[in-house]
């Protein structure tokens, strides 16, 4: 009987030693991550860690850098060396970095003695076990869609039908929602629903209270030119082209007309602006991506002039804390598109059209955010 015992508590502990135990706050059940050995060495596959620690990982093919964001925070290690930066400090975890059949591996000991060292208040390994805090699922889960203009703000107007831009943004904003929300399963929160005035700054305060996802901010364009056609995709950005110059002014006006002129204006050009621009400098990449990815969609499923996917410096996208982009469905100030833009049908093509976009994003940006 004895024998039998010392033999279940020999089976057990090797067993446990070949796992390590993680421990979520208010989760009553415990994740057992196997543990790899690499040369005598304790190794964790991120891949593993990944669903439950909810980090992501990026790589840099160029030098072999490997970016981790966990709980907010990003580490930085260099396949094969046991270093790696943190807050602009280096720490020597003692084992590479190593990478097997594409996956990567981190010794052990990262994530039971420089993760609790990283975060002292939360993090504890105690015990053979892990104890971590809750973490945050950062997928896409909650998209602000942003008609603009509304109420007194017209926005651009019709040469030919006088159609008000205001109409064509909220209506193609209210198909894209349902096809979000059913589809894509999605919150989806607009910044008006309907005919109403809501300023700029309220825009995107009410995509940050909201925490979203991303920010998608949707307009027509109009020219003085009566033949300027195509469709456009913007993010922010302080570089511009002269052509970016002149729809930002456009977009940016509503501050001058409704806002209060000059005084509101200024209000915009100091609000926080390094600070805006780096939240958004944060997100830079991934609005490019996701603007690129909706851009090209619209251009396929519209056979639309691709005006290209550009920065300028709009007021609305400039206070996000989010991927960001701001949508020119077409030239309003063009009979033939303005025709179109007023369709019913056309609309849900549109909103079709930049549904695909966005999830194709989601797909890339969450694969990428949580595996
Ligand atoms: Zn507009």
């Amino acid at each position: 009987m004895k024998k039998v015992y010392l033999l279940i508590v020999i089976l057990l502990c090797f067993s446990l030693g070949r796992a390590l135990r993680i421990q979520i706050q208010g989760e009553s059940t415990r994740h057992n991550i196997a543990e790899t050995e690499i040369e005598g060495v304790q190794y964790l596959a991120i891949k593993d860690l990944a669903p439950i620690l909810r980090c992501i990982h990026k790589q840099d093919r160029t030098d072999q850098r490997l970016y981790l964001h966990i709980y907010g925070e990003t580490f930085i290690y260099l396949e094969g060396t046991s270093f790696y930066s943190y807050k602009l400090d280096s720490f020597n975890m003692h084992y590479p970095l190593t990478r097997i059949g594409g996956e990567y591996y981190l010794p052990s000991i990262f994530f039971t003695e420089h993760l609790p060292l990283h975060f002292p208040n939360e993090h504890r390994f105690a015990d053979g076990v892990l104890r971590i805090p809750k973490p945050v699922d950062h997928s896409v889960q909650v998209i602000v869609l942003d008609p603009g203009h509304g109420g007194k703000d017209p926005g651009a107007v019709g040469k030919k039908m006088k159609a008000k831009e205001k109409d064509v943004n909220l209506a193609v904003a209210l198909k894209l929602k349902q096809l979000l929300e059913r589809e894509l399963n999605v919150r989806v929160l607009m910044t008006r629903s309907d005919d109403r005035f809501v300023s700029l700054g309220d825009r995107t305060k009410f995509a940050n209270d909201n925490r979203a996802d991303l920010f998608v901010s949707i307009h027509t364009n109009a020219s003085k030119s009566a033949t300027s056609t195509g469709i456009e995709t913007y993010y922010l950005a302080t570089a511009m082209t002269s052509d970016a110059r002149a729809v930002e002014a456009l977009e940016n006006q509503v501050v001058e007309l409704y806002e209060g002129g000059a005084s509101a204006r200024s209000k915009y050009d100091d609000l926080d602006f390094i600070l805006s621009d780096l939240s958004q400098t944060e997100h830079l990449e991934s609005s490019n991506e996701l603007a690129g990815s909706i851009q090209q969609n619209l251009i396929a499923g519209t056979k639309s002039y691709d005006r290209g996917v550009k920065q300028a410096n709009f007021y609305v996208l400039r206070g996000a804390f989010m991927p960001s982009i701001l949508i020119e469905l077409g030239f309003i100030s063009n009979p033939e598109e303005e025709r179109l833009l007023v369709n019913d049908e056309y609309q849900q093509r549109l909103a079709r059209t930049i549904f695909e976009g966005i999830k194709r994003f989601k797909f890339r940006y969450d694969r990428i955010r949580n595996t």
